[in-house]
């Protein structure tokens, strides 16, 4: 990480700072299955006092926004987020919430919170562009961390904002519900007390500007450093993991990704380090504006360079990427920064509703032209589609187009409902008994069953004359649209079953789907599952360069009249609600030339599905790990022929 070797901290402090780093707060953070409890965190930020990062009640000027100058802090912040961005996070908050707080009352404030969570950038849009804000209602808050007071703003109006004191409601520290980033924080829910409104302190619209561009940079060094550490990780990955023949940094594809993510991390670094000690409100936006996106690019290119490792807990690079999306959705998009940066450098306010109305009313408006043309000219410049998605959908001939509003209708009325429910599944949970009645409503349907026509399967005549690969995407797009968990659970099916079918053998379709096909008219989902991934190879087992130097991981052996298959899948979608998984082995001896597909149904003896992953998402359908130990199976299982599953 090259911010690490800078040299704008004082050189006491960092040898310290990186001590305490390496010795008290890595340990904790090893183990990304395993993260520190909220206690243990709470300890953390407690032990950061000590070294004088935050201010505490005996010494409330010292620490981060303090006493140590803004480009100090923020680049301590960002050496914090590459090991865990949570931590840093909540320094931030503790020490600009003290500052804050500091100004709100006069009084110097121990870990104290401005409180904006939820209300931030609506707010900040109506103070920056001087317009009416509203605050939204709601009397419920989740805040983070746990600190000793807490301010919450009750009014505002285009130049000012009143605070008052808020307090925790009775309950104790609890796990935000399903969080999406940073979640290592102690959270804490809180009941807005409006009783002290009336004597409220109340902050001038500047002095708002300047908490807010703290809370911007602090925001900014916490993506730099959270994106550092993905990188730092994905680059010692690139260095082992092997593809090709040879080790994946050495890929052109993956050197462009760490090329482009360290760009991005420097140039965040260096212009953090720029800032100086006063930066200036509009510095401020300009840097968030500028490097929140590119962070968050750098980050998720390191869930790239893993490939379909970076999407599963255990490497802790997708950790990185969720905070910074995190801290994102707090702040505000990059977008709206600009737009008030625009207005500002114009010196003008951005356009209301009512102006934008106004400037209709004027001669030269197209709108105006639109009105004085003739009635029989205006089909000519017409254009308003009801929907862009009708407007697709209608341009597609007619069987595709019903398929297509059928399939979009089933996801609108049995997906979506479910889909956010569906996606904060644990892992390890047994399905709960709505997704079953999905699949069980999309087997009855015909949803399972759409490879083969009437009566074998569910696809009318019409749409025989149709690529299949045509229909399926867009019955995946119509389905992943209303929730891309269960969208892949219902389309990894097909491709668990698509193996059979592309054989062309009518002794393997009609053995192994047309069972399936009746239990689906039953409504009973009967699921496929395909299994190609290994442990050490993805990309090479679907890559013919890289398949010539592979040696495969599962392998079938001749026994007699039998093959004896060994070894494992992983990342495979669906596995563990699948009945039977089409597996492709090499033969015992041969590389993947000899790639064959054998159906492997799950009571075989020695099949086990081993663990489902704790994935980043689209987590209603699980990415399963298989074991074969010795699978016996007899020259059935072999889909279409030996060797010809490339
Ligand atoms: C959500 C999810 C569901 C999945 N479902 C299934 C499933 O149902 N069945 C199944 O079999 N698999 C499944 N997979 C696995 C998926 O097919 C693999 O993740 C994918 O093939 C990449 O392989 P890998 O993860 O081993 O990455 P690697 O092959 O190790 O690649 C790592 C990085 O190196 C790059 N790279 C590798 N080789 C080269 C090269 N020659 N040139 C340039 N760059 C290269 C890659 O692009 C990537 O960025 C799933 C994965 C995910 C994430």
């Amino acid at each position: 990480m090259s911010f690490l070797s800078e040299q704008h901290l004082d050189p006491t402090l960092r040898a310290a700072l990186d001590r305490f780093l390496a010795e008290q707060i890595r340990p904790h953070f090893a183990d990304p299955l395993h993260p520190p409890d909220l206690e243990t965190t709470g300890k953390l930020i407690e032990a950061t006092s000590a070294l004088g990062l935050i201010p505490t009640p005996d010494w409330p000027g010292q620490g981060l926004w303090h006493d140590l100058p803004v480009n100090e802090t923020l680049l301590i912040l960002a050496r914090v987020a590459a090991i865990s961005p949570a931590l840093a996070w909540a320094l931030h908050l503790q020490s600009a919430g003290s500052k804050a707080s500091q100004m709100l009352t006069g009084q110097p404030g121990a870990a104290t919170q401005i409180c904006t969570t939820g209300w931030h950038w609506p707010i900040t849009e109506a103070l920056l562009t001087g317009h009416e804000p509203r605050l939204p209602g709601g009397r419920r808050l989740w805040l983070a961390p746990a600190t000793e007071s807490i301010w919450f703003p009750v009014s505002v109006d285009a130049q000012q904002m009143r605070w008052t004191g808020i307090e925790p409601s009775r309950q104790p520290a609890v796990t935000i519900p399903a969080p999406h980033g940073n979640e290592l924080l102690p959270y804490l829910e809180f009941a807005i007390v409006e009783a002290h409104a009336a004597d409220a302190p109340t902050t001038s619209r500047e002095d708002w500007i300047g908490l807010l561009a703290r809370d911007l940079l602090g925001v900014i060094a916490v993506a730099t450093g959270a994106a550092a550490g993905a990188l730092h990780l994905a680059k010692e990955y690139a260095t082992q993991r092997q593809q090709g023949g040879v080790v994946i940094a050495v890929h052109d594809a993956v050197r462009e990704l760490i090329g482009r993510s360290q760009i991005a991390i420097d140039g965040a670094a260096t212009a953090l380090a720029a800032l100086g000690s006063a930066p200036s409100a509009g510095d401020a936006l300009a840097c968030y504006a500028q490097w929140i996106d590119r962070l968050f690019a750098a980050a998720d290119n390191a869930i790239q360079i893993f490939g379909g490792m970076g999407y599963m807990r255990d490497t802790g690079v997708e950790a990185y990427v969720r905070a910074i999306g995190a801290l994102r959705a707090w702040s505000g998009p990059s977008a709206l920064f600009a737009r008030v940066l625009a207005a500002d450098a114009a010196e003008t306010t951005s356009a209301e509703p009512a102006e934008i109305a106004a400037e209709r009313t004027k001669p030269l408006h197209p709108a105006r032209s639109w009105q004085r043309l003739a009635a029989t000219a205006r089909p000519l410049v017409a254009y308003d589609p009801v929907s862009l998605w009708e407007e697709d959908t209608r341009r597609l001939p007619e069987p595709l187009a019903a398929w297509r509003r059928r399939y979009a209708q089933f996801a609108r009325v049995h997906v979506a409902p479910l889909a956010l429910e569906a996606d904060l599944m644990s892992h390890d949970a047994e399905p709960p008994a709505a997704i079953l009645d999905l699949l069980s409503r999309a087997a009855r349907e015909g949803l399972l069953s759409a490879l083969l026509p009437k009566p074998l399967g569910s696809l009318h005549w019409s749409l025989m004359r149709y690529p299949l690969v045509w229909l399926q995407t867009i019955r995946t797009e119509e389905l992943c649209a209303a929730g891309g968990g269960l969208g892949l659970l219902l389309s990894a099916h097909y491709l668990g079953a698509v193996p059979i079918l592309l054989s062309g053998d009518p002794i393997s379709i009609r053995r192994w789907l047309l069972p399936a096909f009746r239990d689906h008219r039953r409504g009973i989902p009967h699921l496929f599952a395909y299994a190609i991934t290994e442990p050490s190879g993805g990309s090479d087992v679907e890559d013919t360069e890289g398949a010539a130097l592979y040696r495969p991981g599962t392998v079938a052996r001749r026994k007699g009249k039998q093959w004896v298959l060994s070894g494992r899948k992983i990342f495979i979608s669906g596995g563990d609600l699948a009945q039977t998984v089409t597996v492709f082995a090499a033969l015992e001896g041969e590389g993947l030339e000899s790639w064959t597909c054998f159906v492997v149904r799950k009571d075989d003896p020695g099949f086990r599905v081993v663990r489902n992953e704790i994935k980043l998402g689209q987590r209603a359908c699980a990415a399963t790990e298989l074991e074969f130990d010795e699978i016996h199976l007899d020259d059935s299982r072999i889909v279409g022929k030996l060797r010809q599953g490339w």
